[in-house]
């Protein structure tokens, strides 16, 4: 199997933000490796923006010194990072300033043709200052494009005030909100499994599917981090974006087209058509302190804090595939493995014709994201050996890593995936504004009801299974959360 890559046309790229965590962790080394596997000529331009004054040499240095912590050992040699940055330039500009926007023009109308595209990897409350900025001054041009990141807004007011302002300078088919678990090869992989295979769409509804979990569990907590998360909660974090963009793709509807607009209208059908959530069909969390780390007070300096770190819920769907089939959600902060997951739940054969066995389990199709992206389907099987029909559930795997034969190098992060996409203008795997605004509107009334009911998040285990209550949750429908656990399955 070959893995074919499309190198795209020079482009300058405006990174704002160029000395921040995420420029330095994703961005950076998902455009070395594009570089050095061919997808990106050596024509393209990378253009930093901050705040410090820095000679070209100190800039590239900089930079060279991000890729050297940052970049995976062995993606690319010596000589390549060296010509990756020659494509560096840097423009000293504070972005609530008026210095520098000339400078930053003069540089990119150089070169008037190419696809410009600006990524704002600044704090969300710079979005719509630079946006309004680059409008009202000319440097976006018709074609350009505009890359976002998470969070888009706080609420369904900011939002909307967001999106009113960047569309007053951008058109919607420039504008890029990333979801980076959009970017996931498993991710997109739901779409080819449902749509370039016929096994599964018949199967894929109320009759014949159980349940489906959602788990995106994390080790760490949010120690250095207190001061965004804190005002966020992992509702914002993780479940108003990434969580329920991904239970978009596993209930929506086919759509007639793989192109931007069809596959976002059936993810905002999805959305509305969610019951509204009922508060006792959710659970917030708080981890403790314990093995090694600080509880969430502590690391959120903040004793009274009342944010969620962990945040479990039962969502229900209603139209005619999913009618009756619960979705739940969990994720958190400190719990005991770094994984994210998805898993089908399928409902137990109708008979059982083997009397003096249990009935076998339901089958599972399970979708790794993260660690080791792949798919299992669990089956059940005879027990090999005499001693009568006794079954034995076992997972039917398929790790990416494994079937493309180490090739998985040239697949590369979700970022890279992404940012690709942001050059060639295929918006497919970003959100529309009116998707961001109908989540914001389905997760709004619970953030406001917690905050109205005035109860502490319970309490939970650092590196343990999350809240209890979480788990009752579950045990109330008779069904019970998978363990978290990184293994693939066992
Ligand atoms: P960060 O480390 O604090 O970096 C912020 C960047 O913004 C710095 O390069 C800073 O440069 C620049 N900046 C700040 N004020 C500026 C101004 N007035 N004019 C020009 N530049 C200015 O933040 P980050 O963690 O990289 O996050 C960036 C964005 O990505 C945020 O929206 C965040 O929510 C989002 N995000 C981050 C992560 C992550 O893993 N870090 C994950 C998901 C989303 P100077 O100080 O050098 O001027």
């Amino acid at each position: 199997m070959s893995l074919n890559i499309n190198p795209v046309e020079a482009f300058d790229l405006v990174v704002f933000g160029i000395t921040g965590d995420l420029a330095h962790r994703k961005i950076l080394p998902a455009l070395c490796h594009r570089f050095s596997i061919g997808q990106i000529p050596k024509e393209t331009r990378i253009i930093g923006v901050a705040r410090g004054e820095k000679s070209k040499e100190q800039f590239h240095a900089e930079m060279a010194e991000a890729l050297d912590k940052h970049l995976p050992k062995g993606r690319c040699d010596d000589q390549c990072v060296k010509d990756f940055l020659d494509c560096f330039h840097y423009v000293k500009l504070d972005v609530l300033g008026e210095d520098g926007w000339q400078e930053l023009k003069d540089l990119l109308n150089e070169r008037p043709n190419p696809v410009r595209a600006f990524y704002l990897s600044v704090a969300p409350s710079l979005f719509a200052e630079i946006s309004v900025r680059l409008g009202k001054s000319g440097i976006a041009t018709e074609g350009s494009r505009i890359v976002l990141e998470k969070p888009f807004g706080h609420d369904l007011q900011s939002a909307k005030d967001l999106n009113a302002r960047l569309k007053s300078c951008f058109d919607e088919c420039q504008i890029y909100r990333i979801d980076h678990y959009l970017g996931k090869e498993t991710v997109q992989n739901l779409m080819a499994l449902r749509f370039a295979n016929a096994l599964f769409e018949p199967l894929w509804n109320s009759q014949h599917i159980d349940h489906v979990q959602i788990t995106v569990a994390e080790t760490l907590g949010i120690a250095g981090r207190g001061g965004y998360y804190d005002h966020a909660g992992a509702m914002r974090d993780m479940v108003q974006n990434h969580m329920m963009q991904v239970m978009c793709l596993i209930a929506m509807e086919p759509p007639a087209r793989f192109d931007a607009d069809s596959v976002r209208d059936e993810k905002l059908k999805v959305i509305k058509a969610l019951d509204p959530l009922d508060i006792r069909n959710t659970v917030r969390g708080q981890y403790r302190a314990g093995n090694g780390g600080g509880s969430y007070r502590e690391e959120a300096e903040n004793p009274d804090s009342m944010t969620e770190s962990a945040v479990a819920l039962k969502a229900a769907i209603s139209n005619w595939r999913w009618s009756g089939v619960p979705f739940y959600l969990r994720t958190g902060k400190r719990l005991r493995a770094h994984v994210s997951e998805i898993m089908i739940k399928f409902k137990e054969p109708p008979h059982n014709i083997f009397e003096q066995s249990r009935p076998a389990e339901g089958n599972a199709l399970i979708l790794r994201l993260q660690p080791g992206e792949g798919i299992t389907l669990m089956m059940t099987i005879k027990e090999p050996g005499s001693g009568g029909m006794r079954f034995l559930r076992v997972p039917l795997d398929m790790s990416f890593a494994e079937t493309l034969g180490g090739r998985t190098g040239v697949l590369g992060n979700a970022y890279e995936r992404l940012i690709m996409d942001v050059i060639r203008g295929d918006q497919t795997l970003f959100m529309r504004g009116d998707e961001a605004e109908a989540a914001w509107a389905w997760v709004d009334p619970v953030i406001a009801a917690w905050q109205e009911s005035g109860e502490r998040p319970q309490p939970y285990d650092a590196l343990g299974s999350g809240p209890e209550a979480a788990l009752a949750l579950m045990h109330r429908d008779g069904r019970e959360w998978r363990e978290i656990e990184t293994e693939p399955d066992a």
